[in-house]
């Protein structure tokens, strides 16, 4: 046997366990594995279920993955197994004098954030210059505290594979919510860089986000991964693609008769390659030739389902 030289770097798919993977979800989790292996990366798989978790969606997310032929590398690793490690990324940043307790409610932070000059929905820093008797006053009324990064920078550029360079906002972002749970923007920095991925491949809705991300690595000493944001999977409106479009889960599809390979090879077509399964997909992709359009879903004859015009 040609002996292969083991995998340098990782990338990664990282569900939130909220419900179903749809048709989306699928692609970005192909992309992602396509990103890697083709790469000579391993891949990873990490459920993100700080927050949102219905109970066996996560199973089920790791059986449709297997199905439509992803494979990954090592034992799946949970966030709500890690929290030590967040806490510990954020004693350290709070030791660095770089966080603050935040008291202000959801209203609050809205109202200001729509103020003129500031970055959209960017935190205004209202509880930063907070004195030691203002903020004891706020903890006596019982207010929960989050805790804030106290970011020295307005914006912060990244590379993207797809996007190139990408300016955007960076905020006193909170790194441990009022409930006490690690934020992601935190937790996703602490992971991919102990996971050791050096490679992020997700939707674009997320491209937003990671200026602070990267932003927050710094900060914590660590080095900030390659990033492709890819298309999301639209309805034919425009919008993001959701439960209610119909036949959008692995399960519908094997209900309307469609098989794993109906769905990759469908997913194949909207990346612009004939393939039925993953393996040959990865023979013939081509990462520079990602599409930068969203996939618009209904153009697609296969996930109508029967009787829809
Ligand atoms: N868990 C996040 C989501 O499903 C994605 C996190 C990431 O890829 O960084 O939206």
């Amino acid at each position: 046997m040609v002996p292969t030289s083991p995998p340098t770097g990782a990338g990664r798919y990282a569900p939130s366990p909220s419900g179903e993977l749809h048709l989306g979800n699928l692609r970005t989790a192909i992309l992602a594995w396509l990103f890697a292996r083709t790469t000579g990366r391993a891949f990873l798989l990490r459920i993100d279920d700080l927050d949102r978790v219905r109970p066996g969606a996560a199973e089920r997310q790791l059986d449709d993955l297997a199905a439509i032929g992803i494979d990954w590398d090592g034992p799946v690793v949970r966030q709500s197994e890690r929290l030590p490690f967040y806490d510990a990324a954020i004693a350290e940043l709070t030791a660095a004098g770089r966080t603050y307790e935040c008291f202000c409610t959801r209203r609050e932070i809205q109202k200001a954030a729509s103020a003129p000059h500031g970055p959209m929905g960017a935190y205004p820093g209202t509880c930063r210059h907070l004195s030691d008797a203002q903020r004891a006053a706020r903890r006596a009324e019982g207010r929960p505290a989050a805790v804030r990064l106290r970011a020295d920078v307005d914006d912060f550029a990244i590379a993207d594979l797809l996007h190139g360079r990408y300016l955007g906002a960076v905020d006193d972002l909170v790194l441990r919510r009022g409930d006490g749970i690690p934020a992601y923007n935190l937790a996703v920095v602490v992971d991919d860089a102990a996971q050791g991925v050096d490679q992020v491949v997700r939707g674009d809705d997320l491209l937003p986000s990671t200026p602070r991300q990267a932003y927050l690595a710094g900060l914590l000493g660590l080095a900030a991964p390659a990033y492709a944001h890819v298309p999301l999977v639209l309805n034919q409106e425009g919008k993001r693609l959701a439960k209610r479009d119909g036949a959008v889960s692995l399960s519908d599809q094997r209900a309307l008769g469609n098989t794993p390979e109906d769905v990759v090879a469908a997913i194949a077509d909207s990346l612009g390659y004939t393939a039925r399964t993953t393996a040959e997909l990865r023979e013939v992709f081509d990462a520079t030739r990602v599409p930068k359009k969203p996939w618009i879903l209904e153009s697609i004859g296969l996930f109508r389902p029967e009787g829809c015009p």
